[in-house]
C-alpha cells in the first residue's frame, strides 16, 4: 500500500538518548512483564477475567500510562515518535496491552487540549493518583462506523447517539459498540448527536460519563480474535443525565475540536499492529520519521521526555540496547 511517504533507512543512531532509553525501557517491560503471562492469559475464556490488570498496573508505575501528558502536567510530554517507539515495543510483549495504553495515550493527549480549568482540576489528580485509571472514546455505533469518520454533508448520516439539553444538563440516549477500554476505563468521551437537523461536521459534541452515572452501562463485552488482552465493549445510554459542566467541546464543535488529535493515536497504532505484508514491524515509524512534523520532533526531543527518561534506572546514556525488535530488524522475531 502507498501512504504517500517515502521509506529511510533509520538505524538505532538516528534516535536519540531520550528514544533509545525509552525503547529499551519499554522492551525489558515487554520481555519481563508481558511475554511471560500473555500466551496462557488469552487462553482466558472470560474476557473479564482475562483483562491484564496487573501487567497494565506495573506498565504504569514505570510512568508508561501518563507518557503523553505534557512534563507540566505531571507527565512525560512524549511526541508521538517517542510514542511509535514505546507502542511497537509494547505491541511486541501484546498487542492487546500496546492497545489499551495507546488509547489512554491519545484520550488524554485530547482531553488535555479541551479540558477548561475547572475540568482539570475535577480530572486529572485523579487519573494521574490511579494506576488504573485508563480512558476510552465512544465514536462506532451499531449501525455508524466509517461515516462518523469520513462524514458527509447529510444530516441522516453519522452518530445517532442523542443528546438534549434539559437545563443545565444533557440527556443522552443510544448506544456505541467496539469500544476499546470499554468496561474497564474510568472516564468516557462520548461522542453525541446535539443537532440532527446539521451535518456530523456541525452536530456533534463531546461529553465525558464516569462509570457509575445513572442511565449508563456496559453491555456486551465483546470476545475477539486478536488482540484478546485489550477489552472492547458495548455502551449503554438510556435516559443518561450528564452535567453541561462535563461537555468538553463546542455544542456542535466535536469535529472540530477531534482534528489532530486522535489521529495521534491511530499512527501509533499503525506503527505498533502494521506486519507483514505491510513491512516489518518499525517500517511506519521509519516512515513517520521522514515527515516533517515528526523529524523535527526526533532531532529535538521535548526537555521534559529527556528529564523523565534519564530517572529510569535502565536508561543511562551508557546503556546501550541490543540490536532487537522492531524499528531495525525486518521480520517478526
Ligand atoms: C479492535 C477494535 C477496536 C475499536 N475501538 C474503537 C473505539 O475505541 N472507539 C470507537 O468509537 N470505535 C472503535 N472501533 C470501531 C471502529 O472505529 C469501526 O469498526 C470503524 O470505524 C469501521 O466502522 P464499522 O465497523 O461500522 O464498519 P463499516 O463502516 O460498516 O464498514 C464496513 C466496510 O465497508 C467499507 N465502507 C464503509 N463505507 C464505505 C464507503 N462509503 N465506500 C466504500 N466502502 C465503504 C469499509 O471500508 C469496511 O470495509 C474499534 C474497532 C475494532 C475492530
Amino acid at each position: 500500500m502507498d501512504f504517500g511517504l517515502t521509506e529511510t533507512q533509520l538505524s538505532l543512531r538516528q534516535l536519540t538518548e531520550t528514544q533509545l532509553s525509552l525503547r529499551q525501557l519499554a522492551h525489558e517491560f515487554a520481555e519481563k512483564e508481558i511475554r511471560p503471562l500473555a500466551r496462557g492469559r488469552e487462553r482466558i475464556r472470560d474476557p473479564r477475567e482475562r483483562f491484564p490488570w496487573d501487567i497494565l498496573e506495573k506498565g504504569s508505575k514505570l510512568g508508561l500510562r501518563t507518557l503523553s501528558l505534557p512534563e507540566e502536567r505531571g507527565g512525560a510530554g512524549a511526541s508521538i515518535l517517542d510514542l511509535c517507539i514505546v507502542g511497537e515495543e509494547i505491541a511486541w510483549g501484546d498487542l492487546g496491552v500496546a492497545v489499551t495504553f495507546d488509547q489512554t495515550w491519545k484520550i488524554i493527549h485530547f482531553l488535555d487540549r479541551v479540558w477548561n480549568e475547572e475540568q482539570r482540576a475535577r480530572f486529572l489528580p485523579a487519573f494521574l493518583g490511579d494506576h488504573r485509571f485508563h480512558l476510552a472514546v465512544g465514536v462506532t455505533e451499531p449501525d455508524v462506523g466509517s461515516e462518523n469518520f469520513t462524514p458527509s454533508d447529510s444530516p441522516g448520516d453519522g452518530v445517532r447517539l442523542r443528546g438534549v439539553r434539559e437545563g443545565d444538563h444533557w440527556v443522552l440516549n443510544g448506544m456505541k459498540h467496539f469500544i476499546s477500554n470499554g468496561g474497564i476505563a474510568k472516564l468516557y468521551v462520548i461522542v453525541t448527536r446535539t443537532d440532527p437537523k446539521a451535518a456530523v461536521a456541525r452536530g456533534v459534541t463531546y461529553f465525558m460519563v464516569t462509570p457509575g452515572t445513572k442511565g449508563f452501562s456496559i453491555g456486551e463485552i465483546h470476545d475477539k480474535m486478536g488482540q484478546r488482552l485489550s477489552q472492547n465493549a458495548e455502551l449503554i445510554f438510556e435516559n443518561c443525565r450528564v452535567p453541561d459542566a462535563d461537555r468538553v467541546t463546542e455544542v456542535g464543535g466535536g469535529v472540530k475540536a477531534r482534528a489532530g488529535s486522535f489521529s495521534r493515536g491511530s499512527v501509533i497504532e499503525s506503527a505498533a499492529t502494521a506486519p507483514p505484508p505491510w513491512g516489518p514491524p518499525g517500517r511506519l515509524t521509519r516512515m513517520l520519521l521522514n515527515t516533517r512534523a515528526t523529524a523535527s520532533r526526533a532531532e529535538s526531543p521535548s526537555s521534559s521526555t529527556r528529564r523523565w527518561a534519564s530517572c529510569w534506572p535502565t536508561a543511562s546514556s551508557s546503556t546501550r540496547p541490543r540490536a532487537r525488535p522492531c524499528t531495525t530488524r525486518p521480520g517478526w522475531p
